[in-house]
């Protein structure tokens, strides 16, 4: 079965809705922060911009990915001083 939004398989299904993860989670994924529920993508975009990891024009998504990688396993500060 494919998703309402796009042409990736549906993982979530129900008598009103048939998603795949990504369009469920764009749709209903959220997360609470000092009592504030924000939609989990906002919050995620916004950490991304304030760690410097927001994706710059004309980088690929790989590119970007390997950005991110580099990023969280050089800096021990983000790794809590575990790296
Ligand atoms: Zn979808």
């Amino acid at each position: 079965m494919k998703c309402d939004n796009c042409e990736s398989l549906a993982t979530q299904t129900t008598d009103m809705y048939s998603f795949c993860n990504k369009c469920w989670c764009r749709n209903f994924g959220t997360i609470t922060i000092g009592g504030v529920k924000r939609p989990f993508l906002d919050v995620l975009q916004d950490s991304l911009e304030n760690m410097g990891l927001s994706r710059e024009e004309g980088e690929t998504i790989d590119q970007w990915g390997k950005r991110c990688r580099e990023a969280t396993s050089l800096n021990p500060k983000i790794l809590g001083g575990l790296a």
